[in-house]
């Protein structure tokens, strides 16, 4: 072949680099186009065990990396990733429920996976009911021949109950019912869910894993092959793609993990633990404190805490001095989602629940980040003059 024109060596260059680099990063691998060595060899499959690489959309290197990294973390067989902890959610509900399924949600679920049972699968023909948290073994009494799905996250957004997973693993699995779990707030590691009976979990590692508040990353850890197979190929269709470069952050995440939760656990619960002393304040829901249901199964079932909590207010404040409360704080943004490095407040006034368990207009949700803690106990003490 005659030497190309410049524009086709733009697109087939010759240039070649020394090979043998190696570094302690993991490389970003980008690609839509995943290249075959024959033509024969071309075909699409989300199954990388099968087949390592076919299309850009089912892993390149660097995804499939961080998904293997986390199942080795949360000791499952595989791990998919999804462009948001909500979007895991959906994943695993996509994957695991069908028209005329009856499926068991856990009242404290986070607000969107709710919204999401209630808006979405009922359209779909699943009838999803809401059982209370701290219910335990007595799920059995909930569940039907029509029962697939329990979904439990614990602790339970906002409110924080910790549930009794094994219990409710066990009447699930009498009954042929598979267990989802939220595992976010123990961000994989201080919450052994496999071992406790999930069969599948999920995490927003946007708040642990990323660390830093600034990717949208999720994660779907399974325990068997079958259920690999059967979210693996609901995935394939559905189009979750996510970026190499938000992965290569979630792994640089991970390095500094271990030493983040740590930190975070200690400064929390001196703060929590300041906060229950406050007559301003009636309850504090963080589950290391004896204040927070479930605070037993805790004990029990937990290997650490992390940075969330709730405080719920003295009812004799009103929801503006409660809002004023929290805009009087100097350090603590007002925002949604944590397990970054900069504290947070954000009112929780209208919590959806179907058995009522807290008042409304009086809960204040904190996350605690790096910041020296007696910075920013000087700050919540400085705010709470406000409520006089
Ligand atoms: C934040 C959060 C999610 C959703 O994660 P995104 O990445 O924001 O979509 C799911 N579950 C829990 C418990 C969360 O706190």
């Amino acid at each position: 072949m005659p030497t190309e024109r410049w524009e086709t060596r733009l697109i087939h260059s010759e240039a070649r680099v020394p090979a043998g680099f190696r570094s302690l990063a993991t490389p970003v691998h980008r690609g839509s186009t995943t290249l075959f060595e024959r033509a024969a060899d071309a075909h699409e499959d989300w199954n990388h065990e099968r087949h390592a690489y076919t299309y850009g959309l089912f892993g390149t290197p660097t995804t499939l990396e961080l998904a293997a990294r986390l199942a080795e973390l949360e000791h499952g067989s595989h791990t998919f990733l999804t462009p948001g902890g909500q979007g895991a959610i959906s994943l695993i509900w996509l994957a695991l429920a069908k028209a005329g399924d009856h499926v068991l949600v856990s009242d404290s679920v986070y607000g969107p996976n709710r919204a999401l049972a209630t808006k979405v699968l009922t359209r779909l023909g699943v009838n999803p009911e809401f059982y209370p948290p701290t219910i335990g073994a007595d799920i059995a009494g909930l569940i039907r021949p029509e029962t697939t799905l329990v979904w439990c996250e614990s602790p339970g957004s906002v409110t924080f109950e910790v549930q009794d997973v094994p219990a409710i693993a066990a009447a699930a699995h009498a009954r042929g019912a598979v267990v989802a779990l939220d595992n976010t707030w123990s961000a994989g590691v201080f919450f052994d869910a496999f071992a406790h009976g999930a069969d599948v979990t999920m995490q927003a590692l946007t708040k642990y894993v990323g660390g830093h508040s600034d990717l949208l990353l999720g994660s779907v850890t399974v325990r068997d092959e079958a259920l690999y197979e059967r979210i693996g190929s609901t995935l394939q269709f559905l189009g979750m793609a996510v970026s190499p470069d938000d992965c290569s952050l979630a792994l640089r995440g991970m390095q500094t993990l271990a030493v983040r939760l740590r930190a975070l656990e200690a400064s929390t619960l001196r703060v929590a633990r300041w906060l229950a002393e406050r007559p301003e304040v009636e309850r504090v829901l963080h589950p290391a404190l004896p204040s927070c249901p479930g605070h037993e199964l805790w004990l029990r079932d937990f290997t650490g805490s992390t940075s969330v909590f709730s405080i719920v207010f003295a009812e004799r404040y009103a929801a503006e001095k409660i809002l004023a409360f929290v805009d009087a704080l100097e350090l603590f943004e007002i925002g949604y989602s944590w397990g970054g490095v900069t504290s947070l407040a954000v009112p929780q006034f209208s919590i959806r629940r179907s058995t009522p368990a807290f008042r409304r207009n009086s809960i204040v949700r904190l996350n605690i980040g790096l910041e020296a803690t007696e910075d920013l106990i000087a700050d919540l003490e400085q705010a709470m003059r406000v409520l006089g």
